[in-house]
């Protein structure tokens, strides 16, 4: 695949991440300190939107409204502009209150999803994706020390032990499985009934992707693969997966359902798909594919048309 050419929401980045100047600590400090450098606040993960769908980017001025020691993320240059994000979750116990909520409002980044540019998205995604790990990982895991943030939040190092941390990517199989001219959607026990999509499971330790995907189909389905094709990548900051997307052949249609993991799964024609995906009106009632910005959809598109 052509860089650039990755259908996902999240993907292409629109920004230099700039590894090598990150190790200047001066020049981060610099950058924060120069007004025209931008912040995106992130309350519990969910970004600043104001006019329910512009990215909330506001000048590194006002991090003074901000508690000292405010998690604060460098994520990169465009056009000699540098972009942070900045933790606004201590401003307030409800996003109502936090820090800027009268000129927009902390929208959940599912919704905002479908709302925002998809070059911000991909950039807020970055800041959630850092932000989430500090606030949940500030302990070392070897010695158990408070660590201190380090490259502009894209790693920790612990002060007593000296172990250095990364931010996790939990690595995740989705597979569009097909037979003929029919793909297998399904839905966990907690979606709404006939919200289906792509099955998916974590990587586990030692195991490839494909492994992965003709594993989870198994376990969940009771369908045997025959052939895996990986198609593309998606970073996922819900909060922190890596979604790799197959399309697979199936051996056959017999489904065994594991009811623990999959209450429902079915098999759909593609040319139900091709109706669904164009909301036309003779589409099937009752089945809703994914929405645009996840990795399932765009597993659906290429396979559909
Ligand atoms: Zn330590």
């Amino acid at each position: 695949m052509k860089i650039g050419a990755n259908p996902n929401w999240f993907a292409n980045n629109p920004l230099l991440r700039l590894n090598n100047e990150k190790d200047s600590t001066a020049f981060i400090r610099a950058r924060l300190a120069d007004p025209d450098s931008l912040m995106i606040p992130l309350w519990q993960g969910d970004p600043l939107v104001i006019d329910g769908k512009k990215a909330g980017f506001l000048s590194t001025a006002a991090r003074s409204e901000f508690p000292q020691g405010a998690t604060t993320v460098f994520l990169g240059l465009k056009n000699d502009r540098a972009y942070f994000g900045i933790d606004a979750s201590a401003t307030s116990q409800a996003p109502e209150t936090a820090a800027f909520a009268d000129i927009g409002e902390y929208m959940s980044l599912r919704m905002a999803a479908s709302e925002l540019n998809r070059d911000d998205l991909a950039v807020i995604g970055h800041a959630r994706w850092l932000i989430e790990w500090r606030r949940t990982h500030q302990f070392c895991s070897a010695c158990g020390h408070e660590t201190d943030l380090q490259l502009g939040g894209a790693k920790s190092q612990c002060p007593n032990c000296e172990a250095i941390h990364f931010p996790r990517s939990n690595p995740v199989a989705i597979v569009l499985a097909t037979h003929k001219d029919a793909c297998l959607l399904g839905r966990g026990p907690s979606w709404p009934p006939g919200f289906l999509s792509a099955l998916a499971g974590f990587i586990e330790a030692g195991e490839t992707p494909e492994e992965a995907a003709k594993r989870e189909l198994f376990e969940e389905a009771g369908i045997m693969l025959t052939d895996v094709r990986y198609q593309f990548s998606q970073p996922w900051p819900f909060p922190a997966s890596m979604m790799m997307g197959f399309i697979a052949d199936a051996e056959d249609r017999d489904l065994n359902l594991d009811t623990d993991e999959i209450e429902e799964a079915r098999w759909v024609a593609k040319s139900d798909i091709r109706l669904l995906l164009d909301k036309d009106e003779n589409a099937p009632e009752g089945i809703f594919v994914p929405p645009r910005f996840t990795i399932a959809r765009q597993l659906l598109e290429i396979w559909a048309r």
